[in-house]
């Protein structure tokens, strides 16, 4: 039998709302027992004195690239870079060449991910043919092959029947839409957000009431039809106060939101770095402080990185001609200790909820817990290791990131899939 035991961690476990210093035992893949002093003999050590045991973060909003893209990101690179980040599965978005919309291509993927992966890989399905907002894809037949959620994520379905259909569709599946929000008439050729810097800078704007509407929309047919609704990166004061009151009258919406938009204002637009430009945009102080209220107070459920790599050619040129997105999965453990945990803004608990435990019960995955009996994901923290992001150090093909040269304070140190080592202090495994 293969056994591991984390000695003398500080174990946080929001689900079983466990937060004691102990040992937490690995046998054979699985979580055997949890707290308290285990006899190590025969096992494997890993000495976890000062950090955090937590169980496996979970990012339900990364874009692996496959198919189709693999000078972008693959599976391979992809799952190296979420093991260093500290994640156990990710999930990967279906805006791919050709898009994922039909049962063959989730189930080649799940396939796919098996060979390649090194963290788990869940893969989520199109809501409509190619992603062109035109015909509902074959919405039952990927729910059945294993597609964990729906999204058109990269364009919101402007065509509220064919939305309401997916809802109906994919609600006899107990399906979840993820619905990427913004209203793309008042969003067309706009770069960043719309306000004193967008007009400072001279750079046409995407205004936060573009993300309010979808939502509000989004939200109404949600409540309509019974489905499942997901918003992906909320961005606005607007969307979180729309989200909040829907919740309170009992509709089934979730939400989630980027470390990005939890800790930069469009301010870091000014000097026009590419790195900075992302859909929806980071937006104004009044909008960041209103979305980490929402995160503070359930409103927002998760954090998900919105991992967007792009070649470094593609983003080298000027703000206007980039793509929008940049990664996510190395750096948003650091930037979300240091942005809220380390200001006070969220405690290690929360931090821990929003990014395990939450994003497995939003996609009704069996994953998010350290329960004896479950897969032993494990994510290992040193929440006062200090660092600065060096982008060259980077598993991920994707080297732009807004917080290139930033100095973070905690990070993930050990990544533990199925009781393996994928990554110890930094570096990956396998
Ligand atoms: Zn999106």
């Amino acid at each position: 039998m293969l056994k591991l035991v984390l000695k003398g961690g500080r174990i946080i476990d929001p689900a079983q709302k466990i937060d004691k210093v102990g040992d937490v035992l690995i046998e054979d893949g699985v979580i055997a027992k949890v707290g308290g002093d285990i006899d190590a003999a025969g096992a494997e050590v890993f000495d976890a004195r000062g950090l955090v045991v937590a169980p496996g973060f979970i990012d339900m909003h990364a874009h692996l690239r496959e198919p189709g893209q693999e000078a972008k990101e693959d599976f391979a690179s992809g799952t190296r870079a979420a093991a260093a980040g500290g994640f156990t599965t990710v999930c990967t978005m279906p805006n791919t060449r050709p898009a994922v919309d039909d049962a063959v291509l989730v189930n080649g993927l799940i396939r796919r991910a098996e060979l390649e992966r090194l963290v788990n890989v869940k893969i989520i399905g199109a809501v409509t043919k190619g992603q062109e907002g035109k015909e509902l894809a074959e919405v039952g037949d990927m729910l059945q092959a294993g597609a964990v959620a729906l999204s058109d994520d990269g364009r919101h379905v402007a065509n509220a029947k064919i939305l309401r259909t997916g809802f109906e569709y994919a609600g006899m599946f107990g399906g979840l839409i993820i619905s990427h929000a913004e209203e793309a008439s008042l969003v067309e050729d706009g770069f960043m957000h719309e306000g004193a810097v967008s007009a400072m800078l001279g750079l046409k704007g995407r205004p936060a009431v573009a993300e309010d509407i979808a939502v509000g929309r989004d939200v109404m047919l949600a409540e309509y039809t019974g489905g499942r609704l997901h918003v992906a990166h909320v961005s606005t004061a607007g969307a979180v106060e729309l989200i909040r009151r829907a919740k309170a009258r009992g509709v089934k919406v979730t939400a989630e939101a980027t470390p990005h938009h939890l800790t930069l204002t469009d301010e870091a637009v000014i000097g026009y770095d590419p790195a900075t430009k992302v859909n929806p945009p980071l937006r104004s102080q009044e909008h960041v402080d209103a979305l980490v209220a929402g995160l503070k107070d359930g409103t927002v459920d998760c954090i998900a990185t919105d991992h967007a790599p792009h070649a470094f050619e593609e983003k080298d040129v000027e703000f206007r001609y980039a793509p929008s997105g940049f990664t996510g999965l190395e750096t948003a453990v650091g930037v979300v200790l240091t942005g809220l945990y380390h200001s006070g803004k969220l405690t290690l608990p929360e931090v821990i909820e929003k990014l395990a435990a939450a994003p497995a019960r939003v996609l009704g995955l069996e994953a998010g817990s350290l329960k004896a009996g479950a897969a032993a994901d494990v994510t290992v923290l040193d929440p006062a290791a200090e660092w600065t992001v060096d982008s060259a150090k980077f598993y991920t093909r994707g080297k732009c990131t807004p917080f290139e040269g930033k100095r973070l304070k905690g990070r993930a140190v050990a990544t533990i899939v199925g009781g393996r080592f994928v990554m110890k202090d930094g570096e990956v495994c396998g």
